[in-house]
This record gives C-alpha cells, structure tokens and sequence, in this order.
C-alpha cells in the first residue's frame, strides 16, 4: 500500500518507514511535488493533524496520514499543548520555549507532564486517529544535548535521565510518535493486509 505522510522531515520520514516496513510505501510531501505551507490554525493537536491530512487527500486524492505532537503540563492545564513549537513566539527557538516553560513552572511542585502525538490517516476518505502518549517530568533545569526541542528537560517515568541524555535508539524505542506510530501500524496490518 501507498501512503503520503505530510512531512519533509526526514528524521520523521526514517522513523515512520522503519515502523511500517516494506507493506507501506511511505511518500514525503517532497514526493509528491506538494511544496505548500499547509496552515496548522486548530486549537488541538488532533485539529492540526486532521488539517494536514484532509489537505493533502483533498488536493491529491491520495490515502495519507499527517502528524501533530505537544508537550502537555498538568500543572499549566496542559500548556504549551498545540503551541509547543512556539510558546515563546512566532519567532522563538527551543531555548527560548524551555526557559519559558520553566520560568512558568517556578514554585510549582506537580511538574507532571507527557507528550502527546496524534497521527490523522485518511484511506479512502475514511478517517481515523491514533494517539501516542509518554508520560514523564519536567526537570528543575536542563540536562544532556542530544534531541531537541524539549528534549533536555523531559525525564521520562521510569527513568532518571532526560530524553536529551539517551541514546536516539533509547528514546526512539519509547517516544511518544513511537508509540503513535506502532498504532498506525497495528491498524494497518490488521484492515489492508
Ligand atoms: P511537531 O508537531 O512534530 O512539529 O512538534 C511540535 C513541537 O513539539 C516541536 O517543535 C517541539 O518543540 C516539540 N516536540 C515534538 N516532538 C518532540 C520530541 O520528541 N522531543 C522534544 N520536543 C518535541
């Protein structure tokens, strides 16, 4: 089966094909000579990931699935959510949304947080979402390099070192688009194979 993923991301684009295996031809935007600004104006991850999908099925006629991912803080009523790319501005990089985000959970002993991701596919007009969550804290500072985003200061439960300070196979293996992405798979196999 031929799906387009709403993405040029390749780190995604590596990610998801190594998931869905050989079954799934999985197309980039680039692929398909998609090289739009799809706008993301919906107030939830789902609206966003849904916007993506229904642009591309409704334009290309093609079966795709688009994602949408949130750093969601329990303490902050599950702030940034859908703005975590930019909760500092339109304008902000990563540094500047971590410093925010702990600027704002200063005094605050519940640091509780989780990433969500949401994945929207679209076969034959028919729709469906997948959720992906890891659950985890919000450290009192930043820890490790690697990743991004908010990598260096989300400790993942069961765990005392931040996504930033693991291995990419570690925090792959566990990564709530990970998780998402396993259940895309699942679905698939079990209604296209
Ligand atoms: P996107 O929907 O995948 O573009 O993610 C939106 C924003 O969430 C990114 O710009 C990052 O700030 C944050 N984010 C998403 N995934 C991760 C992750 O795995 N680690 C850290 N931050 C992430």
């Amino acid at each position: 089966m031929k799906l387009v993923f709403a993405t040029n991301n390749r780190h995604k684009l590596d990610e998801v094909r190594d998931i869905l295996g050989d079954r799934v031809e999985v197309l980039s935007l680039n692929d398909i000579d998609c090289h739009d600004d799809i706008p993301e104006t919906a107030d939830t991850l789902q609206g966003n990931a849904l916007i993506k999908a229904r642009y591309i099925y409704e334009k290309y006629g093609t079966d795709c699935f688009a994602d949408d991912t949130g750093l969601e803080v329990d303490s902050l009523n599950g702030e940034p959510g859908v703005y975590s790319a930019r909760y500092a501005g339109e304008e902000c990089n990563s540094e500047a949304n971590m410093l925010k985000l702990l600027h704002n959970l200063t005094g605050k002993s519940d640091r509780k947080a989780q990433f969500r991701t949401v994945i929207a596919l679209i076969v034959k007009g028919e729709e469906k979402l997948f959720n992906g969550i890891v659950k985890g804290t919000i450290s009192e500072e930043k820890m490790g390099n690697s990743g991004f985003g908010y990598d260096p200061i989300f400790i993942p439960e069961g765990f005392s070192e931040s996504f930033a300070q693991m291995s990419s196979d570690m925090k792959n293996s566990i990564s709530h688009r990970y998780r998402a992405t396993e259940q895309l798979s699942k679905y698939l196999k079990e209604n296209y194979d």
